[in-house]
């Protein structure tokens, strides 16, 4: 971007600044979450992702000696898949036998043994890597810990009152959609239910394509200003290959939720367009995989490349037929559907427990895993779809979906999808507007 370019961008910024405060109020964003909003512009995108959190202390620590204060700190580490509680506290700067010995043998010491992986957990030291609070939330929204004086460990746990904010964000894919989700600061608790939503209608393993755009609207949850967790996603627009999809979430009297159009058609379809889990490991490996849809007349199938161990997924609700060996599919799974149709899973690793002829799936069950089983020269899904018991390719016919929203919720469910599908469009339009 040249200089020309940038104060064009200032002087743009400065003319809607007007209209933006009217978003603002609106919307109740956050001053970040709006900056984060506008994060798609080309080349700005990495200058606004946040590389580095800020060190604040999730609430006020209680043995808090004011005279050490210009010797002590606050240090945050994320807590990584494959991570030890040794390397943590070594990546936070303790060095400090006493709190290693701790964390081994006293209870809360234990249940800090239990971190889930994405934790983020915050340590306060002296300058000599001596520990006096650690802190973490846990998966019940607990604010969790120590606090820590001379050879005294006091364990620390109470609710930690979060609130609810509305964000939006938006993004572009440029090689994966996890790629784009991290450059947008969208946590993966997120990017996973955008592919849930739209999962009968796009094939995230196969169906993206660079320059397939989105934007998001969701719950986040925050304590004294940090966002503590992600909610759930109320609307999202995704445009794959030039098509736009948006979804709007509902719930009805009963309580009973889904994905609408904001025309009130249900998004839910009678079957998933892709069987493999979507997942961060799932989705790099496959997007480097090109599936060879041309022999699928000969082949009568659709495989999908995937680390061995990736989760399958019942595309449609149904029954058992078949679960075992058999010659060159390995170990299979043949589901019966409503309506004539069938699915076949080969060449997995392992079935799902319990899964046996005569069992009851539904959408989205997971029924074994990823393997090489039969003939198969690495690990991946051969995927099935028949009709009468005639193969067809699944990618080619139009499935049914499910119920729309009905007469009597209409009214209800344009007071939730019209706001909704407004916060879309003005999330598009300004993104336009910035990339003009
Ligand atoms: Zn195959």
């Amino acid at each position: 971007m040249n200089k020309k370019q940038i104060l064009t961008q200032i002087t743009r910024w400065g003319e809607s600044r007007l209209r933006l405060r009217w978003v603002i109020t609106l919307c109740g964003l956050p001053f970040f979450g709006v900056v984060a909003a506008f994060g798609t512009a080309p080349d700005t995108v990495f200058s606004f992702v946040p590389t580095k959190t800020i060190v604040e202390p999730l609430a006020v620590a209680s043995a808090a000696p004011s005279v050490e204060a210009d010797q002590v700190f606050w240090r945050e580490e994320r807590f990584a898949r494959g991570d030890t509680i040794a390397g943590l506290l070594s990546r936070l700067g303790v060095e400090d036998d006493e709190v290693h010995m701790f964390m081994r043998s006293a209870k809360s010491g234990r249940s800090m043994l239990l971190l889930r992986p994405g934790t983020t957990v915050q340590a306060r030291t002296t300058q000599a890597g001596a520990l006096l609070a650690l802190r973490f939330v846990t998966a019940k929204d607990q604010l969790a810990g120590f606090d820590r004086q001379g050879d005294e460990f006091t364990p620390v746990e109470r609710k930690l009152p979060l609130s609810a904010q509305v964000l939006m964000k938006s993004g572009e894919i440029r090689s994966s959609l996890f790629a784009a989700t991290d450059a947008a600061g969208i946590s993966d608790n997120v990017a996973i239910q955008l592919a849930d939503i739209f999962a009968g209608d796009i094939d995230f393993h196969r169906d993206l394509r660079r320059g397939d755009k989105f934007t998001i609207v969701y719950e986040t949850f925050f304590h004294e200003g940090r966002a503590i967790r992600t909610g759930r996603l109320l609307a999202a627009e995704f445009i794959n290959q030039g098509k736009s999809l948006r979804a709007v979430w509902f719930q009805d009297a009963e309580g009973k939720g889904g994905y609408y159009t904001p025309d009130g058609k249900n998004l839910r379809k009678a079957f998933l367009r892709s069987p493999l889990e979507f997942s961060r490991i799932s989705s790099g490996f496959s997007m480097r995989f090109h599936p060879i849809l041309q022999q699928w007349r000969a082949h009568r199938g659709i495989d999908y490349a995937a680390p061995a161990g990736t989760r399958v997924k019942a595309t449609a609700d149904g029954t058992v037929e078949f679960a075992g060996r058999q010659g060159g599919y390995g170990n299979a799974v043949v589901i019966r559907h409503q309506g004539g149709y069938s699915t076949t899973y080969a060449h997995l690793s392992r079935f799902a427990g319990g899964l046996r002829k005569g069992t009851r799936v539904f959408q989205g069950d997971v029924l074994g895993h990823v393997g090489q089983t039969g003939w198969a020269t690495g690990p991946h899904l051969h995927y099935e779809f028949r009709v009468n018991n005639q193969h067809r390719n699944p990618l080619t016919i139009a499935l049914p979906a499910a119920l729309p929203i009905t007469p009597q919720q209409v009214a209800a469910f344009h007071g939730v999808a019209t706001p909704l599908a407004a916060r879309l469009d003005m999330l598009r339009n300004t993104n336009l507007a910035l990339l003009e």
